[in-house]
């Protein structure tokens, strides 16, 4: 199954659906910076936000950023997003490995992330001044975090599912996720309706694993509801647009006094891209330019 993502409406547009199947771009950003089973969850979890999000921009020009910092072992986790369905994305510690959640079985994402700080979402849609929000963390499970989010900041009542299973090879297995969103104006027990149904559905990836593709899920949970599917030609997808013109910005930032130390050293420097790990490496000589040029 072709990692993809659709959107939808029920009951006459008073609900709005975006969903995906992620796996194959979660696996290649597990695979890129060598996640543990707990560091692939959170990560990917917070991908499939970063597609499912991605997709409401407006423009090519926009970027969403998600950040989750919540003192948790996993040491933050970053990702970003385009309105192509492009997504990449970073978490601070990829080792970070802790015993799966007695509660339900599943793996720790809460803990590792940890509760203890924030959920930022910063758009930037190319103006001055990027959008930013903030909630403080609910629980790290990440998908909770969002959709306190959405409720806090945008006041508008949201479910948001997001899932990831790792093989026992590290690969995923399956990796996929939604948000609905109530409009305003919609029937109180709709909303009723609505979370009564999603309480009763089993989890995405259980769904994804059985076979089902993310359009026979939400087919599922708005059975007889009046769904619209809109089939758009997203394909999401883990792409990093990193440049070595943008990363000689990020290097010459650390300002003239430091470059300066390292040419007069002759050292050289390689500076890796978090979101992909492709190392652009400037020789003495390029370090000399760089300071010429300043
Ligand atoms: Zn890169």
């Amino acid at each position: 199954m072709k990692d993809k993502l659709i959107r939808a409406t029920a009951k006459d547009g008073m609900v709005r659906i975006i969903a995906a199947q992620t796996r194959d771009l979660v696996n290649e950003g597990s695979r890129i910076h060598g996640c543990t089973p707990t560091a692939a969850a959170a990560l990917g979890r917070l991908l499939t936000a970063g597609v499912l999000m991605g997709s409401t921009l407006k423009s090519e020009k926009e970027v969403i950023t998600l950040q989750m910092k919540g003192g948790g072992p996993a040491k933050g986790v970053t990702v970003t997003a385009y309105s192509d369905g492009s997504v990449k994305g970073y978490i601070g510690n990829p080792n970070v490995n802790l015993p799966l959640n007695v509660a339900n079985g599943k793996l720790n994402v809460g803990e590792a992330i940890g509760k203890d700080g924030m959920l930022t979402v910063i758009k930037d849609q190319g103006l001055r001044e990027p959008y930013v929000g903030q909630v403080p963390i609910y629980s790290g499970e990440v998908a909770e975090d969002l959709a306190y989010y959405y409720t806090m900041s945008e006041q508008v009542p949201t479910a948001v599912a997001l899932g990831v299973l790792v093989d026992t090879d590290l690969s995923i297995k399956a990796a996929g996720g939604y948000i609905i969103q109530l409009m305003p104006g919609a029937d109180e027990l709709l909303g009723d309706l609505l979370t009564y149904r999603l309480e009763e559905t089993k989890s995405v990836t259980t769904m994804l694993s059985e076979g089902k593709t993310i359009e026979n899920i939400i087919e599922e949970i708005f059975d007889g509801m009046d769904l619209k599917i809109y089939n758009e030609e997203i394909t999401p997808e883990y792409k990093c647009d990193c440049s070595r013109e943008k990363v000689e910005k990020v290097f010459i930032s650390i300002g003239k006094k430091d470059l300066e130390e390292i040419y007069n050293e002759g050292k050289e420097e390689e500076i890796k891209c978090n979101f992909c790990g492709t190392g652009y490496k400037f020789t003495n000589e390029q370090i000399g330019e760089l300071l010429k040029n300043l």
